[in-house]
């Protein structure tokens, strides 16, 4: 039998930015609060702790980020990138509110890179938090501990019990816990091995999970079953290109790998199969993950000489190394001599530019798929190969909210006192696509406005 717990005014269930967002603003306005998170106390902050910078809006320059991103290109930005599909209304607000994060932040202690101290790439889009996601998710929780939010680690909700549209407890183990309103803040789905095993089938073998293990998708597989409007795809998914030898959960942002420019990528016949210097820096990566989705056995190697090796990004594991294509080829697993005659016919179809000195005019002729930047010759030994898997970021699948972040039912009506920020909703937002520092942005809007819905609902005034 279910033990029926004492009652906040409010209950957040997650860990990360949104559902820290939501407790602190619940708890300001003089709700009582539990946050339940499913992670242990050492692996709090959900995906948020990988996280490094969030976009925001501004008109002038701030000691966090240089020049100005004015709401219109933050808008037209949103639109590119969703092909149009982002919700109009919603994307207004996430525009508009973004403008206060840096206030709201510093408030709350939360502290940003300067954007001149010389650690940072030029970013007038996005703000770096100082120490990372780590450091902002701890900030974030000694504040909602100073608020009198009354946070429990190991706590999974696995379902929510409704009356009608109306949240009545949430169920977590043997508990029973009622709350005037409850703020479902618990991330995205993207780390459901049967969910993805629907959508990709035997290939989602092959994908290693980027975030938190604990994001499971069970509330919002429960909310859907109940009614709730469903928004995106289940089965599209933002991945980038990891190394094959990281953990297959919560590697974080140290696994990735960049530098396809800079030499080859082959699947495990040696075969080249995309044009390596199509992709602008900011997109590559990311556009290998999808592409790696679609190699045979979902593995690829990026191949490097001693020369691309110099010039690559650095990369968390040393990549295998031989003297020569054959051997490194025997050591990777890859095809020895298809990869051998992959790489001279690469080299024997480059064309010199007139001016060689500069690497982004060096293209290939006459070979399929062409590399058409970066295409210098690959002939210094030792030759390097990193294995390549596609890693998971988030899927693009969520609830549907209205702007004041109340779930909204498949038959037009609402939750009355059910709130959904972060993961959980941003595929109203990004139904497809993704400009960096945008899921950090719509948890701490759409996790404030949740949290100031939740208090003003539980409170009396809504
Ligand atoms: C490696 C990596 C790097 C990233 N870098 C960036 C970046 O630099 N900028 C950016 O904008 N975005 C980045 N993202 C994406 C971004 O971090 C997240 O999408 C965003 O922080 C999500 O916030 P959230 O609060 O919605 O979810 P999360 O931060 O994932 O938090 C979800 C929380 O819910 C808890 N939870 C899950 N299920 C339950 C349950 N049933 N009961 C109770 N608790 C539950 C989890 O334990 C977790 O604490 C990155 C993601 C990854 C994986």
């Amino acid at each position: 039998m279910p033990v029926l717990e004492s009652k906040p005014d409010v209950l957040v269930v997650g860990g990360g930015v949104a559902a820290l967002a939501a407790a602190i603003e619940a708890a300001r306005l003089g709700a009582s609060v539990r946050l339940l998170d499913a992670a242990p106390r050492e692996l709090m902050g959900g995906n948020t702790r990988h996280s490094r910078n969030f976009r925001y809006a501004h008109s002038a320059p701030t000691p966090a980020t240089p020049d100005s991103y004015l709401e219109d290109d933050f808008r037209a930005d949103l639109l590119r990138a969703t092909e149009g599909l982002a919700h109009p209304v919603l994307s207004d607000l996430l525009v508009s509110e973004s403008r206060d994060l840096p206030r709201w932040l510093a408030d709350q202690g939360v502290a940003l890179q300067r954007a001149d101290d010389g650690n940072l790439p030029y970013s007038r889009r996005t703000a770096f938090f100082l120490g990372g996601g780590m450091a902002a998710v701890r900030a974030l929780y000694d504040r909602a501990h100073a608020l009198g939010v009354q946070v429990r680690h190991d706590a999974p909700v696995s379902a929510l019990r409704l009356d009608g549209t109306r949240v009545r407890a949430a169920l977590g183990g043997q508990r029973l816990m009622s709350a005037g309103a409850f703020v479902l803040a618990n991330g995205g789905a993207h780390a459901a091995p049967d969910l993805l095993r629907e959508h990709w089938g035997d290939a989602a073998e092959g994908f290693l999970n980027r975030g938190t293990p604990w994001g499971r998708g069970e509330l919002l597989r429960g909310l859907l079953a109940q009614g709730a409007q469903a928004v995106g795809d289940p089965g599209l998914l933002y991945l980038v290109a990891v190394d094959a030898r990281s953990p297959r959960e919560d590697g974080g942002i140290v696994t990735r790998i960049r530098g396809m420019p800079l030499g080859i990528v082959v699947d495990a016949m040696g075969r080249r199969r995309h044009d390596e210097g199509a992709d602008t820096a900011s997109t590559r990566y990311a556009r290998w993950g999808q592409r790696l989705a679609a190699f045979p056995g979902q593995i690829g190697w990026l191949v490097l000489d001693a020369a691309g090796l110099r010039a690559a990004p650095p990369a968390l594991y040393p990549p295998i190394q031989a003297g020569d294509p054959l051997r490194l080829a025997q050591q990777a697993g890859i095809d020895g001599p298809k990869l051998a005659a992959t790489l001279t016919e690469y080299n024997a179809r480059i064309v010199q530019p007139d001016d060689p000195t500069d690497p982004s005019r060096w293209r290939t002729a006459g070979l399929e798929p062409p590399k058409s930047n970066y295409a210098l010759p690959m002939v210094e030994p030792p030759f390097s190969a990193y294995p390549m898997r596609p890693g998971i970021t988030f899927a693009h699948h969520g609830v549907a909210v209205d702007d004041r972040t109340r779930v909204r039912w498949r038959d037009g009506g609402y939750l009355d006192n059910g709130f959904a920020a972060g993961m959980i909703m941003a595929a109203n937002l990004i139904p497809r696509g993704y400009v960096s520092g945008l899921a950090v942005t719509i948890g701490l809007v759409f996790g404030r406005i949740a949290g100031r819905e939740a208090a003003a609902y539980a409170l009396g005034g809504t």
